[in-house]
């Protein structure tokens, strides 16, 4: 099984999508299921209606998954848990209140050492726990020994005992904390592979610790992603509203510090040659640049209806037209602008105004021609205008713009339009 295990906390952002990518592209390579499983245990955090938001975007990036699970469902395993723990006394009752821990934290802080819980209630005496009517977290006993964490990517980090430290499992309202709800539920969700990004690298050993302190012997997998560096600002959301294709992300989210046999793929292709091992261990930076340049990319391989109806239309003939901006435009959205200023009434600066009016009118009587130079012909003849006080107006009333395309090739794709172009 693999998991990828977003919080219902923020807008996803392309860092977490390329966790889910990788998740998935892995999942089918092993042949393993995936599971989707929402981290929404941190009540204040989380916001309704992010974990839907999530669900459409994976089922919009084609990210499929066999098991779905909410996190706070899980609680009375968590709990169970915590109580095991207990009983083996691989963990205690902790009494400590927030403010002596806070006191502890700050004369190491004004030390100058590091601050590590000082096992004040480590071997309470059984009366003193039963007896006790404070509040009390649950912390486990941190190891005894160092734990080294191997990575895919990043190859084996070491943790000290002092730096795992007697952590927190089960807060004073019993809810879990981060690490142990997710190594709890990665046990028991018989997780083989964990990929998620670099910032939980230092959750791991502590994760380890409570599968060892369970008795947990599975050899677990990691791969933590290193960071987008400029992710926090780019959300999913966002690149889509741009008009960004989920193919083109996908394809830079997999293409960025990575090697990959080609520039140019989709999904289903990654899967065939797509390796963890070929991953960088350097952070990657967000490039828009590339970004659009792979966008463009897909859009010039879209079969054309299909690129039509992006636009807002149902016709190849518009698909193609909106290929020929492709020079000047990235995005769908830098698309519709383009196709709409050919559809919508023109603003013509006051020096071709003459010019364009008269063309206009001519165009709106004229037949229908199938070339573009016999159209052109057409209107020297009966205007009188030409070179650029023919051309300049011209293209102003075939595109609303003073630059673009090849007129040749933007009559041939308007033609058939003409009369609502020039309305
Ligand atoms: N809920 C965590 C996050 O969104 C995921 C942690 C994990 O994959 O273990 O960052």
């Amino acid at each position: 099984m693999l998991r990828f295990a977003p919080s219902p906390t923020d807008d996803m952002h392309i860092g977490n999508l390329r966790v889910a990518l990788f998740n998935y592209i892995c999942s089918r390579q092993r042949e393993e299921p995936l599971l989707i499983r929402i981290e929404d245990t941190d009540k204040e955090r989380n916001i309704p209606g992010k974990e839907e938001e999530i669900f459409a975007i994976l089922a919009l990036f084609g990210i499929e998954y066999q098991e779905q699970q909410f996190q706070s469902n899980n609680l009375r395993f968590h709990r169970a848990m915590a109580l095991q723990l207990l009983q083996d006394k691989k963990a205690f009752n902790c009494f400590c209140t927030p403010e002596t821990l806070e006191a502890k934290r700050e004369a190491s802080k004004e030390g100058k050492i590091a601050y590590h819980y000082d096992g004040a209630c480590e071997n309470l005496y059984a009366e003193e726990v039963i007896d006790n009517p404070l509040p009390f977290t649950i912390r486990l006993k941190k190891p005894d020994h160092s734990i080294t964490v191997t990575d895919i990517i990043k190859g084996e980090s070491v943790f000290a005992s002092d730096e795992i430290d007697s952590f927190v499992l089960l807060n004073t309202d019993k809810s879990p904390t981060y690490n142990f709800a997710c190594a709890v539920d990665d046990m028991l969700a018989d997780v083989s592979l964990i990929i998620r990004s670099e910032d939980h690298l230092s959750d791991t050993p502590k994760q380890i610790a409570i599968h060892e302190a369970l008795g947990y012997t599975k050899k677990v997998e990691y791969a933590h992603l290193p960071l987008i560096i400029g992710d926090d600002t780019i959300s999913v959301k966002w690149l889509l509203e741009e008009g960004y294709l989920p193919d083109a992300i996908t394809n830079y989210l997999i293409l960025i510090e990575n090697k990959t046999p080609i520039e140019i793929f989709d999904l289903k292709e990654a899967i065939k040659w797509f390796d963890l091992h070929t991953l960088s261990k350097d952070p990657a930076h967000f490039d828009i640049d590339k970004l659009k340049f792979i966008n463009r990319e897909h859009l010039s391989g879209l079969d054309p209806k299909e690129l039509s109806r992006y636009v807002g239309f149902a016709d190849e003939e518009i698909g193609n037209l909106a290929k020929l901006f492709l020079e000047e435009a990235s995005t769908l959205k830098e698309l519709r602008a383009k196709i709409g200023a050919i559809f919508a009434p023109k603003i013509v600066p006051d020096e071709y105004k003459e010019g364009f009016d008269v063309l206009r009118d001519l165009t709106r009587k004229a037949p229908h021609f199938d070339d573009y130079e016999s159209y052109k012909a057409y209107l020297m003849e009966h205007s009188g205008l030409k070179e650029e006080n023919l051309l300049k107006p011209l293209r102003l009333l075939l595109s609303g713009a003073e630059h673009g395309p090849e007129m040749n090739d933007l009559y041939t794709h308007i033609k058939n339009f003409i009369k609502e172009v020039a309305k």
